[in-house]
């Protein structure tokens, strides 16, 4: 190798570390606090014992959160310590610390982790140096024997593995000398009590933080996190394209300080769920019969160019936005100037700022605010303080304490936020919260999760996706008619859109900005992004395959048929037969019978190795059908195709299907193979901690 040999090798080796800092390079050179860029702590360091000292914090919080619910949580009961109890509380995501100096905390500081189990039973993507970093504990040593520590897990109990990850954290940490405090918390998504698993849990807990550090409790006072600044004329005048108006990450921004390496950024990533891709929706459509009274769409986004891969099983996490119609009932029960630009500044070097500022107040309201899902009673209780009058004050005190009171005056009437205050109030616009409260308290706004429905085999570069569309009549006493789905009605309105369906668009009970901000998300784009999933068929293709999906649970074993299509048409495989594949699918009669005209034609192509059974569960003057029944009605097939070691897939609803389908198989083993309940349910419980049972259930 010669000089120059050796200088182009260099250059090369600057060039890929460039590319692979690039955000971080960016964050130092423009000192940008936006959560999409990947800050470690703004702090600098990443050494919890630093970060600490350093920021004068006596109390952490973190999380480990994959879809942001935990993220939620843990937030919120930050606020708590600072509004009860004046703590200094540094709020944090795991993945951007280091655990080395865990164990040299301050004596009085406590350490409350919230943390998603996701998949089968894994950490949040997030949080797995985290997890390798107990793992790597030796516990002979007790190397965390100083940390105190509360645990809350977030999971659903439908799958084997419930909260997983908060178990195998607390069960290391304690094992390697922390002391927990109070009980291990477990909120069940399964169960949707989430929420009052977290309130019955955080009671005693707080009790006992107050015990253990000796605390003084007063009245909650809401502290904000950020200072918020109204920004004027001249403040706004002189760079208006660095005000956010609902872009993604500043990387959308239109501001031409960086035009080469932005472009290069939005174009090809790396993308991940803080740095979403502009997808275009290149091809949509209704899939329900016209005579159906629901919907649903399939959509079809183009990842061509951006770097993305994907495969069969993943899922794909699509941003939404609010409906005009919610984005004004928010604006108007708070009484907000929706053109208002502020800007925020954190309060302390540990605060991540939870969107890209300057922005406005309609921007935040309508792409960054989860304003239309259920409220929880913490919310409540929060808003006591800003009560605009004394009764008011007394009523929402009254339903934030008493679970069953809120239960039948504000949950069973699915009341979101705007909807609550203004039932209240009886139409009286709230002017007394102040907006940085409503930004700390209301969630973000997440992306919702997908299953592929198109084959990484056949369509390398666009993904399919099958969404049923929200829409849910209230109870009768409840003053709002309907709650609609804000992702799945904006797919529809784009599909209708696109489709040039405009009659039926004007009767659709919800619009949007399809346009997005500073027309972004023109032609239909949507930000997306690939998250990857053990969702897998088995790689011996010979081998025996099981699939359940009622209803949307079909999607990702539409993108599994067409990958053995496709297998199947390859000449090398001619000598290399297939597995028996057998799909139990249901729906409620033939008008919304999903993918109906592409089935036959799979089974044509497979020859034989496709089987596919169809429950209906509202034919008139039949009795109803489910894929429960349809596999009873097959056991002896299912049997023999368990004996020669079929893979077992189940997709779709968690409560009611999955756990039916697990009873079902439990029964149909224990009669087919002679063996007890008890032994047939330690195989199904064996066969999912083998992977060879697997579920992609929500
Ligand atoms: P949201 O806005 O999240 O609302 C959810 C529900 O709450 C709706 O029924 C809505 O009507 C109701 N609601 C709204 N406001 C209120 C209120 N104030 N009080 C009470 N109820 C209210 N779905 C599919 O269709 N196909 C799939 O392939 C698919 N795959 C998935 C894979 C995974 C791994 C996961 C986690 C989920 C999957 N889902 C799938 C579900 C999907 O992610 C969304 O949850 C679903 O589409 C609804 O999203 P949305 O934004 O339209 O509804």
């Amino acid at each position: 190798m010669d000089a120059l040999d050796g200088w182009i090798l260099a250059l090369l080796a600057v060039a890929v570390a460039l590319y692979y800092n690039f955000a971080t390079i960016k964050d130092i050179l423009y000192g940008d606090t936006d959560k999409s860029i990947g800050v470690s702590s703004a702090s600098g360091s990443r050494d919890i014992a630093t970060v600490i000292k350093e920021c004068d914090k006596d109390y952490i919080v973190f999380y480990g959160s994959q879809t942001g619910t935990a993220e939620d949580y843990a937030k919120m009961f930050a606020k708590e310590l600072v509004g009860r109890f004046s703590l200094k509380v540094m709020c944090a995501d795991l993945e951007n610390f280091d655990f080395e100096t865990l164990n040299e905390l301050p004596a009085n500081v406590i350490v409350s982790f919230f943390i998603s189990t996701y998949g089968e039973g894994d950490f949040p993507d997030g949080a797995v140096p985290f997890e390798e970093f107990l793992t790597s504990l030796d516990e002979t040593e007790q190397p965390l024997n100083k940390l105190r520590f509360t645990m809350f897990g977030l999971g659903n109990s439908t799958y084997e593995f419930f909260n997983n990850a908060a178990k195998k954290a607390t069960k290391n940490m304690t094992e390697s000398g922390a002391t927990l405090i109070g009980r291990l918390g477990s909120g069940d998504d399964g169960a949707a009590t989430t929420d009052e698993d977290y309130l019955a849990w955080k009671e005693v807990v707080l009790d006992d933080i107050k015990d253990a550090l000796a605390l003084n409790e007063h009245e909650q006072v809401y502290e904000p996190s950020f200072k918020y600044t109204v920004l004027l004329g001249q403040d706004t005048e002189a760079d208006p394209e660095s005000i956010s108006l609902g872009e993604p990450t500043k990387q959308y921004l239109p501001c031409n300080e960086l035009p080469f390496s932005k472009q290069l950024n939005v174009q090809t990533g790396p993308f991940n769920n803080a740095f979403p891709y502009l997808a275009p929706m290149v091809r949509s459509k209704e899939l329900f019969a016209p005579e159906s009274n629901r919907n649903c769409i399939h959509a079809e986004f183009d990842l061509s160019g951006s770097n993305i891969k994907y495969s069969t099983g993943d899922h794909l996490a699509v941003w939404p936005s609010n409906t005009n119609e919610a984005v004004q009932l928010f604006i108007a029960a708070f009484d907000l100037n929706e053109d208002e630009v502020f800007d925020l500044t954190p309060a302390d070097p540990t605060v991540v700022l939870p969107f890209p500022c300057p922005t406005t107040i309609g921007s935040v309201v309508r792409y960054y605010l989860e304003i239309t899902g259920p409220i929880s009673r913490q919310f409540f209780s929060a808003l006591v303080q800003f009560a605009p009058n004394n009764s008011i004050r007394t009523r929402l005190s009254e339903l934030s304490k008493d679970k069953d009171l809120f239960a039948t005056e504000i949950h069973s009437k699915c009341f979101n936020v705007a909807d609550a205050v203004l039932y209240l109030s009886n139409d009286m616009p709230w002017k007394t919260v102040p907006f940085e409260f409503l930004i700390e308290s209301v969630p973000l706004l997440k992306p919702r999760y997908y299953s592929i429905s198109s084959s990484s085999m056949t369509e390398k570069q666009t993904v399919h996706i099958t969404a049923i569309v929200e829409e849910n009549v209230t109870a009768e006493d409840s003053p709002v008619k309907s709650t609609f789905g804000v992702t799945t009605n904006l797919l529809r309105n784009m599909e209708l859109s696109q489709n040039d369906d405009e009659t039926t668009m004007e009767h659709t009970s919800v619009s949007y900005n399809l346009d997005g901000p500073r027309n972004l998300f023109q032609d239909y784009k949507l930000p997306v992004y690939v998250r990857r999933s053990t969702f897998k068929l088995p790689m011996n293709p010979k081998t025996p395959v099981i699939m359940i999906g009622p209803g949307t649970g079909v999607a990702p074993f539409r993108g599994f048929i067409r990958d053995r299509v496709k297998y199947a048409s390859q000449e090398a495989n001619a000598n290399a037969p297939l597995g028996k594949h057998l799909l139990f699918y249901g729906c409620r009669n033939q008008n919304d019978f999903l993918y109906q005209d592409e089935w036959p034609s799979y089974a044509t192509a497979l020859d034989g190795a496709l089987e596919m059974f169809v429950g209906f569960s509202r034919l008139p003057d039949t009795p109803k059908r489910y894929v429960q029944d349809l596999l009873k009605e097959n056991e002896s097939q299912v049997v023999t195709l368990l004996k020669q070691g079929a893979f077992i897939y189940v997709c779709g609803e968690a409560k009611g299907m999955a756990q039916g389908v697990h009873a079902a198989l439990v029964d149909i083993i224990s009669r087919g193979m002679f063996i007890s309940t008890e032994d047939a349910t330690e195989m199904v419980k064996m066969m999912k901690t083998s992977g060879k049972y697997q579920e992609d259930v929500w």
